[in-house]
């Protein structure tokens, strides 16, 4: 998760046409049993959503292009499990047209996700009445303090993730935690996707040893060097936030030995995190 920079005074112009005027107001009238008319914000929303976060899953980062959904962050329908009250609210209806609770999540996130939203403490949920005097979502953000990070509010979202180099993420904060809980972020598909990125980058530089090893050619170690910078090139353009997976990007520069390295026998361990080392330290 990387932080998105929103305009919430500028919503889409389909989102705010006043042809939804009446639908907006019912949704007042009607609370939790509005059936939410999607058609509102889809099309042009989800086309605006999907450029300000670059076709990526504002959870998981993965890339879904046109498969991305619109997930209300706080969700529009109560949750009344009578197994497990613990996670029950009394739903956010008043919200399902707001331009700053809509964000884009991969198929996966959004059924995980589903309608939980747990607060740090219950007690400080804020109900339609007292929101709407104040219709702030930063203020209602810093009041509920919700154990789901926001990307638009929180300037920092990767601070309560580690990324690990068996695919897997772990939350650092409470927040984290709850997210990969609640987000599914540990499934299956999401770790093997992460684990395609690093073997990708372990199998281009296996590749350049192999190459190294067969080449009789007196430049060969040059040749191996120029090899090794087209990777590490690779790996710090995807550290941009636009691009896919920027956090584990992130991650394997940050700890490229043990992400990268490690892979690889003692002899040639040393060399590539030393190739690595030098590379960062010009290319800053
Ligand atoms: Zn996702």
């Amino acid at each position: 998760m990387v932080h998105i920079e929103k305009n919430y005074n500028n919503p889409p112009a389909e989102l705010i046409n006043s042809k939804w005027d009446n639908v907006k107001k019912s949704v007042l009238v009607e609370k939790n049993n509005h059936n939410a008319q999607s058609e509102c914000y889809r099309d042009t929303t989800l086309e605006a959503l999907t450029n300000l976060y670059s076709n990526k899953c504002a959870c998981c980062e993965r890339s879904r292009g046109e498969e991305l959904q619109i997930d209300h962050y706080r969700p529009k329908k109560a949750r009344n499990n009578k197994t497990n009250t613990e996670y029950n609210h009394s739903g956010y209806y008043w919200l399902t047209y707001e331009w700053s609770n809509l964000i884009p999540l991969c198929s996966s996130c959004n059924q995980a996700k589903s309608n939980f939203f747990p607060l740090q403490d219950n007690t400080k949920r804020i109900s339609e009445h007292t929101h709407l005097k104040a219709n702030n979502i930063v203020l209602l953000q810093d009041c509920e303090k919700p154990l789901f990070v926001n990307p638009e509010i929180d300037k920092l979202p990767e601070q309560h993730f580690l990324y690990l180099p068996n695919g897997k993420v772990e939350g650092r904060t409470p927040e984290g935690v709850a997210m990969v809980k609640f987000y599914n972020m540990n499934s299956r598909p999401k770790i093997r996707d992460r684990k395609k990125i690093l073997s990708e980058y372990t199998h281009e530089i296996k590749e350049a040893i192999d190459r190294f090893y067969k080449s009789t050619d007196t430049n060969k170690k040059h040749r191996f060097e120029g090899s090794l910078e087209t990777t590490f090139s690779k790996i710090k353009r995807k550290m941009n936030k636009k691009c896919e997976l920027s956090q584990l990007h992130f991650f394997i520069n940050q700890y490229f030995e043990v992400f990268i390295a490690n892979k690889f026998p003692k002899e040639w361990k040393a060399q590539i995190t030393d190739s690595f080392l030098e590379f960062k330290s010009h290319k800053v």
